[in-house]
């Protein structure tokens, strides 16, 4: 039967301490205790349904990682104060100094930046591979290896991963599957694929109003209990907790996001197939151009779309800043960072999101100075759209 990832969220019910229809907030940074072995019980780990201290959890905080962890059908989840604060901590949990990571290549600019710049400082050292090679991939894993890392759908190259396959290769090597799903959350569910553990950025579409960072971890109630471990965990000791009047409203949020993907995905579809039509180079996993195309059509929750990011290379880097800026100015979007807004959202990656890699990486990776990395947004005529942005190419003698 077919995962059905927004029924699971929908199925969940909870009802606030007077019978709100949503959850009461917890307003508490600590918890009171009638016993105080009940308190020793729940330091250990052993006292299911109390809480201690919010760093650790709170109501508001579970909520969102129970609604989470359907989602993206795992045992659980937690929430962090943002996407680094779910990624750093969980390959620190999983790697120990001297030990290894395999890694893609073409991933969020900050994430490579750990990889590349911090985690060796701890003795955990990382190869970067291109993704799509998955001889690659098993060429690079050593002895060493613990953990294979990539994106499902890559920022901002929006190269796919083959999520089956990199899992048989996981199994086989007895590593963990790492996947952060931040660019196609319902559209492509990793845990079903065979990933381990799924991490987000809930600052981008599953939030979706570009009102507040955060993050989350899903994945086996092991391993969320080590992160949230006392002596030893991760999430708990680097305390990037998620505050819980945030989560309570990114939960309120998640609820649409069902709708929004399949209107950021018809929308973005509309637009790369015209795009292309006018003669651009156009990278967006939808169409059938996409070198992974096939792939992702065989991983896709099909009722969510391709997702809302898409890629043109309009030459150089002038000629990108050039027309961000007369989009911007016609009210067509922001040049902005991030992604997964109601309106669209431009930049060029070279420059910004992915600036922490190096210029001749940038190059053997495909990323040209002329790339704009779209979200695209919720447009409710997005023919118009479609029509003022292309004048405003022509005027720039893009087309
Ligand atoms: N993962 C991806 C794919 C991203 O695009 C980003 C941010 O741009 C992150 C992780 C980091 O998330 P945050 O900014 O919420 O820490």
């Amino acid at each position: 039967m077919a995962f059905k990832p927004a029924n699971h969220i929908q199925d969940l019910q909870y009802f606030g301490e007077f019978g709100g229809v949503n959850p009461s907030i917890s307003d508490s940074s600590t918890y009171t205790f009638l016993s105080a072995k009940t308190m020793f019980d729940t330091f250990e780990g052993n006292a299911d349904g109390c809480y201690l201290y919010s760093r650790h959890s709170s109501p508001s905080n579970l909520y969102l990682g129970e609604a989470l962890a359907a989602m993206e059908g795992t045992e659980t989840a937690t929430v962090t104060a943002s996407g680094m604060g779910a990624i750093t901590p969980v390959l620190l949990q999983l790697c120990d100094s001297g030990e290894h990571i395999v890694s893609s290549r073409t991933i969020y600019g900050g994430t490579y930046a750990f990889l590349k710049n911090f985690t060796p400082r701890l003795g955990i050292d990382t190869t970067f591979v291109d993704i799509t090679k998955i001889d690659a991939v098993e060429a690079a894993i050593t002895p060493k290896t613990k953990v294979l890392y990539c994106e499902s759908v890559s920022n901002p190259l929006l190269e796919v991963a083959d999520i089956k396959a990199l899992s048989e290769l996981a199994k086989k090597y007895n590593l963990q599957l790492v996947v952060d799903n931040t660019f196609s959350p319902l559209s492509i569910s990793p845990v079903k694929l065979g990933a381990d553990v799924v991490v987000h950025s809930l600052t981008k579409f599953i939030n979706g109003s570009s009102d507040t960072v955060g993050g989350v971890v899903c994945g086996t109630q092991e391993l969320i209990d080590q992160l949230r471990n006392v002596n030893d965990g991760a999430a708990m000791l680097l305390g990037s907790t998620m505050d819980s009047l945030r989560s309570a409203s990114v939960l309120k949020n998640l609820r649409t996001l069902h709708i929004r993907m399949q209107q950021h995905s018809q929308n973005a579809m509309y637009l790369a197939e015209r795009f292309q039509n006018d003669g651009l180079k156009t990278v967006y996993p939808g169409l059938d151009s996409h070198p992974s195309h096939k792939l992702y059509k065989s991983m896709m929750n099909e009722k969510y779309g391709f997702g809302g990011m898409m890629t043109i290379d309009v030459g150089t880097l002038d000629k990108a800043n050039a027309l961000m800026e007369l989009m911007q100015e016609r009210n067509l979007g922001y040049l902005a960072v991030s992604l997964g807004f109601y309106k669209t959202l431009f930049s060029a990656p070279g420059s910004s999101t992915s600036s922490e890699i190096p210029e001749d990486e940038q190059e053997a990776m495909g990323l040209s100075d002329g790339l704009i990395r779209f979200s695209i947004g919720l447009d409710a005529d997005i023919e118009r759209t479609y029509s003022m942005m292309r004048d405003c190419m022509v005027e720039l003698e893009i087309l």
